[in-house]
Parts: C-alpha cells; sequence; structure tokens
C-alpha cells in the first residue's frame, strides 16, 4: 500500500467519528501522492506524514456561563495547536452548534497549508466552541468569551498562538475575549487578531477575506485570459466574507445576484445592496427576510437554492459542504466559469472533482481565502511594532500577497504536470514549505 493510502487509514481508525478532519486529510493527501512517492523512502523515515496529521497538542475544556434568568450553562470549549513549524499557531475561533473536535481538526490542518501559502511566518491551528450566539443578549455573549478566554488564556499568546475571528466570533466576541485576556494574564499585547481599531486592530482586516478572494479570482481570470468585469455572480453566505466578497465584485465591475444565510438565499436581479446587507447583518442581526423591505424587487426563499441561479462565477462564502454534487452539475449545466471558495472546504470532493472535470477553473479555499489570516499576521506585525498602517498600505500588501499565492500555486501545479489544478497546486505549495521547516527543525 502507498504512504498516502496508509495514512489516509490511519486517519480514519484513529479518529473514529471526525469525518470532516478525515475529508481534509484525504483531500490534501490525494493531491500530494506526486511529491510524497517521489521522496517516499524519506518521508517514510522520518514519518513525516504522521508527524503532519497529528496535531502537536489539542485542548478541550468546560466553559460554563450563567444566561440572564441565573441559568448555567456549560459549553465545550477547544484549541488544536496543530503545527508550528513555521511560526506561532494562528487561526480563528469558531462559534457554532455544530462545532466539535473533528471540525477544529479540519480547520486546524487546512491552516497549515493556508498560512504557508500566505509566504508569513504563521503556524496552523483553529479552535471554538459549540457555543450559539444566535439570539443570545451582549452581557450572555460576554459571559461566554469571558468563562471561554478564562481557560484559553492558558495557552495562547502573542509568540505562541494568536487566535482571531470565524463564524460566530466578530468584533464583539475579540474584544470581550481581549479583554478578559488582558484581564487575567496581566499584559497588553497582540494575543487576538481581527480587534477594533481602538485597541490595536488593523485597518482592512474585516473586509481581508473577501476582498482577498476577489483579488485572488481578478488574476486567476487575468492569466487564464478572462475579466471579472462585466460577470454574473453567485455568492452564498451574508456573513464577514461573502459581505465584503459582494463589495469587492462590485468595485471590480462584476454583478453579484445572490446572498444567502443559514435559513434561506435572496436573488437580486439588479445587484445585491451591499449597504441592505450589512444593516440586516451586522446591525440589526436579522435574518434575510428582513431584504425585501429594502429591495422589493428581489426574491427570497427558504432552504438552499444559490446554486441554482445561472452565473459566471460562483463564490462559496458560508460553511463547509454547502456546495454538494447536484449543485456542482446545475452550475456547470449553467455554464459556470469559475468557483472560488471564499468558505473553508464549501465544495464536497466529489463537486470539486466534477468541476475539475468539466473545465471549470476551481480555486479551493486554503488560497482563495488567505487573505483574512494574511492580514492577521499583518495585524501582528503592526502591534509588534506598536505602530498602525493606513487602509490603502494594509489593502495594497493584502492585494500583493493575493497575486503571488496565486502564481506560487499556479507554479507549483504546473511544474508537476497539472497546469491548471489549483488544488493541486495550492497543497503542494504549502506543504514544501512547511516540510522543508520541520525537515530543518529535527525530530520534534
Ligand atoms: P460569519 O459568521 O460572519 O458568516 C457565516 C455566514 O454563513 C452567515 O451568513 C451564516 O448564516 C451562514 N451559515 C453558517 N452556517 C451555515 C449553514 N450551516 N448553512 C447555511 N449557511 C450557514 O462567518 P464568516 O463570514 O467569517 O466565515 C464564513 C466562512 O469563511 C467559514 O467557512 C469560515 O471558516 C471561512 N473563513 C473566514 C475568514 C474570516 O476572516 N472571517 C477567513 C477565512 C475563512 P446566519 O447569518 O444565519 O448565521
Amino acid at each position: 500500500m502507498s504512504y498516502v493510502d496508509e495514512i489516509i487509514e490511519q486517519v480514519i481508525k484513529q479518529n473514529p467519528a471526525e469525518p470532516e478532519f478525515h475529508q481534509a486529510v484525504k483531500e490534501v493527501l490525494e493531491s500530494l501522492r506526486v511529491v510524497v512517492d517521489a521522496n517516499e523512502e524519506k518521508f517514510r523515515r522520518d514519518a513525516l506524514l504522521e508527524r503532519i496529521v497529528n496535531p502537536e497538542r489539542q485542548f478541550k475544556f468546560r466553559v460554563p456561563w450563567v444566561d440572564d434568568k441565573g441559568q448555567v450553562h456549560v459549553n465545550t470549549g477547544y484549541r488544536v495547536q496543530f503545527n508550528s513549524a513555521i511560526g506561532p499557531y494562528k487561526g480563528g475561533l469558531r462559534l457554532h452548534p455544530s462545532v466539535n473536535l473533528g471540525i477544529i481538526k479540519f480547520l486546524g490542518f487546512e491552516q497549515i497549508f493556508k498560512n504557508s501559502l500566505t509566504g508569513l511566518p504563521i503556524g496552523g491551528g483553529k479552535g471554538g466552541s459549540d457555543f450559539d450566539p444566535k439570539g443570545k443578549s451582549d452581557r450572555e455573549i460576554m459571559a461566554f468569551c469571558q468563562s471561554f478566554m478564562t481557560e484559553l488564556c492558558k495557552y495562547i499568546g502573542a509568540d505562541t498562538d494568536v487566535p482571531a475571528g470565524d463564524i460566530g466570533t466578530g468584533a464583539r466576541e475579540i474584544g470581550y475575549m481581549f479583554g478578559q485576556y488582558k484581564r487575567i494574564r496581566g499584559v497588553y499585547e497582540g494575543v487576538l487578531t481581527g480587534k477594533g481599531l481602538s485597541y490595536g486592530g488593523s485597518l482592512a482586516r474585516t473586509e481581508a477575506t473577501g476582498y482577498g478572494l476577489l483579488y485572488l479570482t481578478a488574476e486567476m481570470l487575468k492569466c487564464n485570459g478572462e475579466t471579472i468585469e462585466g460577470k454574473t455572480v453567485a455568492v452564498s453566505g451574508a456573513g464577514n466574507v461573502a459581505i465584503y466578497a459582494i463589495q469587492k465584485a462590485q468595485q471590480l465591475g462584476a454583478k453579484v445576484v445572490t446572498a444567502s444565510d443559514s435559513t434561506g438565499w435572496v436573488y437580486d436581479p439588479d445587484g445585491i445592496d451591499v449597504a441592505a446587507l450589512k444593516e440586516i447583518k451586522e446591525v440589526n442581526r436579522a435574518r434575510l427576510t428582513e431584504y425585501k423591505k429594502y429591495r422589493p424587487n428581489s426574491e427570497y426563499h427558504e432552504g438552499k437554492g444559490v446554486w441554482t441561479v445561472k452565473v459566471d462565477i460562483a463564490l462559496p462564502c458560508a460553511t463547509q459542504n454547502e456546495l454538494d454534487l447536484e449543485d456542482a452539475k446545475t452550475l456547470v449545466a449553467n455554464g459556470v466559469l469559475a468557483v472560488c471558495e471564499g468558505a473553508n472546504m464549501p465544495t464536497t470532493l466529489e463537486a470539486t472533482e466534477y468541476f475539475q472535470k468539466n473545465g471549470v477553473y476551481f480555486v479551493p479555499g486554503k488560497a482563495a481565502n488567505a487573505g483574512g489570516v494574511a492580514t492577521s499576521a499583518l495585524e501582528m506585525s503592526q502591534n509588534s511594532e506598536r505602530l498602525s498602517w493606513s487602509f490603502e498600505e494594509v489593502d495594497s500588501k493584502l492585494k500583493g500577497i493575493m497575486v503571488n499565492l496565486f502564481h506560487n500555486i499556479d507554479n507549483a501545479a504546473k511544474k508537476y504536470g497539472f497546469e491548471g489544478n489549483y488544488v493541486v497546486g495550492a497543497n503542494i505549495a504549502g506543504f514544501e514549505k512547511v516540510v522543508d521547516a520541520m525537515t530543518a527543525q529535527g525530530i520534534v
């Protein structure tokens, strides 16, 4: 049996009931086959794949908090410190009822390669909790965040592990967590990114993932003789990534006609109104059913359906496995040209393969959404210097990073004979740097 197959089998056996983690490992290792096969003897001797699929460390802890009626609740908190070969662990904190160890491990594993692709010195980690922020009062959110950080603060620090936001963890939650870290540890340091501007946050961090997605998409299209201008785009999600992806797509001359949330989706033939979307989601924290009040010409539909709309470009920006084989078939039948992932692993393996077989340009999340973590690393740099850069400076660095990143994955794919396969390109380019650093640092 090949080394890759052996490790996939081992991961499934040793980590039962963690399907998302299995899926991520499979996706990455399958596309590394060509590199692993070429170095099999050395990699086997160094147990390199065993080391890369096993987190360096993982924490699971109790998070008790009291609601507004005096009722105590207990959630589970996680932090997985996956790989620190190229820098301090870096990766977001997800607050969502679906969170479990397998999901955090899938995200942490992906994060290793994504962070490597940014070209910046950051290792891979991820964390979160099964706490559901929906419908909670500000005080309840604060109570949860303080309790969560009371335990998490033992394991993180500006030079060891620097968490950030993710689903359910926005500026408000980061603020409460930062306050509690400072209070307990007594240090004012850049231990979290995605902070507010008044206490060490970076300009353009809020926009970074969505903007970065579009900078990369535009570069990818340009290199394939296409342009984003005049294209029709479907975006899923209505959160941080989706909102700024829509905004930048519109600035670049595309028309975005959809957005969605966990209960339904909107189709706006005249192009999504970003100001309305921001008010509904960022200010009122309401459902997308509200959108029709702002745009009477739009349609609201319950459930899933964004991928049934005829578009040139699809940008899944909500959550994992939200675009399956059936969706891929519909998009291809409707003539989709490109799919670039704003979310982490939103496309199932079967759907990805279907796109690739049908000549659709497909860029995986670990490359396409790396703008968020790249800008988090720029926030860390600003915190270390105790300086803040202008919006334009951060945005232009972000653009440079995303353009370079695209060329790195494109070149890695070409080097190994997989021209145009950006999944293989991203995994190889991310992997090579991490392996190089791990090898240099010995068996640790
Ligand atoms: P948000 O919480 O801001 O938004 C998530 C959006 O997706 C919301 O509109 C939410 O709906 C919707 N959603 C969540 N779960 C589901 C579900 N099960 N089915 C349908 N819709 C769902 O998160 P972000 O925008 O920050 O993150 C989106 C994705 O991008 C995630 O995969 C995240 O890991 C990834 N990502 C985020 C980065 C960042 O910088 N924020 C960086 C890199 C990747 P509702 O409004 O109803 O909650």
